[in-house]
């Protein structure tokens, strides 16, 4: 009898593992048809379901705050350092590591402890109309904020997490006072107070509102891409260009995930977090959504190949969330609305 009840309680306790192992909460702010893609080769692959909860970045860090200890929350994927670090300054990670992890990620692109991961990157460039403004006339940020700019830059309101990470980069880089004095120069050569996305930055340099503006690199080149007669009006009017070659790189960001701190599915997550880091999972966010690979090795899409090779900032991402209270304040200072 005995017996019986050992082999029924292996059994059962089998039937719980599998079932466990059989499902992934995903929570992601990400909103890419490609990433639908990316799912489904997931199931494919290792038999997981993946129930999918979209919403912003700061409506799931809360909703995973409020959910606490009760949360079903395996994995949070978002965009931007600045979403990372609330997640993780709110406790919202578990740390986590695996050899797949270790060996592919580069230290620079996630938390030291294991909290997460990026697995893709983006630049911030300069874009600029083609008719006014030549590429020798242009160098770095920081000379974007001298007075032959002035009423010719545009960039995004500085509630955007991709201004705030600049920024926080920044003030690594030249320290708060410079940094300060910079963004000041910057906010004085707006061409008009900042509204819209970063493709509406683009489409106004095209029609000559501003000559240039600050924009994260895949925007461009998902213009440079398109079909549509509008796009293409736009891209034969805007070319892009890599600030600060000569000195700390073009600013990076990235998308990133990471294990939730209560995740009921914690091995499935890793599992998850080592599917991302896969060439097949970093082919698809290359060539779907135009952002940079992290593994080696990995092309980028021909659209971002065709920009070339350029020199990239070092600094370890982890660092832009850590800016990211003294950039939010210092941007409030500088009039950046
Ligand atoms: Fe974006």
């Amino acid at each position: 009898m005995r017996r019986i009840l050992a082999c029924l309680a292996l059994a059962l306790g089998f039937v719980t593992v599998q079932a466990q192992a059989e499902e992934l909460n995903i929570y992601s702010s990400r909103h890419y048809p490609s990433d639908e893609l990316l799912f489904g080769k997931f199931k494919e692959e290792t038999g997981i379901t993946i129930n999918l909860i979209q919403g912003g970045a700061a409506e799931l860090v809360q909703r995973l705050k409020l959910e606490g200890a009760n949360s079903p929350a395996d994995i949070f994927i978002t965009t931007d350092a600045a979403n990372l670090w609330r997640a993780q300054s709110a406790g919202l990670f578990q740390p986590v590591t695996s050899p797949v992890l270790e060996k592919v990620v580069p230290a620079q692109f996630r938390e030291p402890s294991g909290l997460w991961y990026a697995f893709a990157t983006r630049a911030r460039v300069i874009v600029y109309n083609k008719d006014r403004v030549k590429p020798e006339e242009l160098s770095t940020y920081e000379a974007l904020a001298e007075p032959q700019w002035k009423g010719r830059v545009l960039s995004r309101s500085s509630n955007n997490e991709y201004v705030q990470s600049m920024v926080a980069a920044m003030i690594a880089h030249l320290g708060e006072e410079k940094t300060e004095a910079w963004a000041k120069g910057l906010v004085a050569n707006f061409a008009r107070p900042p509204k819209g996305a970063d493709t509406d930055q683009i489409r106004a340099v095209a029609v000559g509102e501003a000559d240039v503006a600050i924009v994260n690199h895949y925007y461009f080149a998902r213009l440079l891409a398109s079909d549509k007669p509008a796009d293409k009006e736009v891209v034969d009017k805007v070319r892009i260009f890599f600030p600060d070659q000569d000195s700390f790189g073009t600013h990076i960001n990235v998308s990133g995930a990471g294990v939730a701190a209560h995740a009921p599915h914690r091995e499935a997550a890793i599992k998850f977090l080592d599917y991302l880091a896969s060439p097949e999972a970093q082919a698809v966010f290359a060539e779907a959504n135009n952002e940079f690979p992290i593994v080696d090795g990995v092309a980028p899409s021909s659209v971002v190949q065709s920009f070339g090779p350029f020199k990239r900032d070092t600094l370890p991402i982890d660092d832009l969330g850590k800016n990211n209270g003294a950039a939010v304040l210092l941007l409030d200072r500088a009039g950046w609305r």
